[in-house]
């Protein structure tokens, strides 16, 4: 048996294995879902986003794309986001990277790959941002692991930049960030022990932003609205008709 025909005899196996196990299986999830984490991964097959993390349907939101990357102008990304924060209320954000990711090594490449050199250069930024720490590493070995290590860095901190985010963190509940690394050659999965506030510290001056609760006070600001409304003027114009007639 091969291609979709075994998937349909193994979605059957499962569907009467978690039957057997718990005949409310299905009927609680069609209720709805509550997950407490929200997974913002790779797109390598060998990184499943509830095989590593021990969880089932419903206990994880999950995004995912090649090299793991927050990406600001990422509609994809940003509305899984939101809802996962705004509307799910997830308590922890994970941003998992993991060793040997095809997308970071071809960052670190200095080849052309076509449109997705446009999605890499974004692993390449972080190259930038770090690049004496990465370029002191002389085993190319250790150098990859590490930028895959700053890569994850770099995406929690693009996650505490968002204004999704920022304003998570001013609520009741604010989620935790966190960034781990999933080593593919055992199995493991590490904490890089890095944290949404710590990174946010030292660059709110630049990137904290407060939602604006009321409208910009009108002398503040030199800008008196358009010049002209085209809605109004229409309305006079048809008038004009009207009295004309
Ligand atoms: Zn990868």
């Amino acid at each position: 048996m091969a291609g979709i025909s075994k998937i349909l005899e193994n979605n059957k196996q499962w569907v009467a294995t978690k039957n057997a196990e718990d005949p409310q299986f299905f009927k609680n999830l069609a209720n709805g879902q509550k997950p407490k984490y929200l997974f913002i991964g790779c797109s390598d097959s060998r990184v499943p986003a509830s095989g590593i993390t021990g969880t089932g349907p419903g206990e994880m939101f999950v995004h995912r794309n090649i090299a793991n990357l927050v990406v600001h102008s990422d509609m994809n990304l940003l509305s899984v986001l939101q809802y996962a924060v705004e509307v799910l209320g997830v308590q922890d954000i994970l941003v998992v990277g993991h060793y040997g990711c095809g997308g970071v090594a071809a960052a670190a490449a200095n080849k052309q790959y076509g449109l997705i050199d446009n999605w890499l250069v974004n692993i390449r930024d972080v190259i930038r941002l770090h690049e004496a720490e990465y370029l002191r590493i002389k085993d190319d070995g250790q150098r990859a692991r590490r930028l895959v290590e700053l890569n994850v860095m770099e995406q929690v901190r693009n996650l505490a930049k968002t204004n999704i985010i920022q304003n998570a963190m001013r609520g009741d509940n604010p989620p935790r960030l966190h960034g781990l690394v999933y080593d593919i050659a055992d199995g493991v999965l590490k904490d890089l022990d890095v944290h949404g506030d710590d990174m946010m510290a030292d660059m709110e001056h630049i990137y904290a932003t407060e939602a604006v609760t009321k409208a910009p006070d009108k002398d503040a600001s030199s800008y008196e609205g358009p010049k002209h409304d085209p809605a109004k003027e229409l309305v006079a114009e048809k008038k004009g008709a009207v009295e004309k007639k």
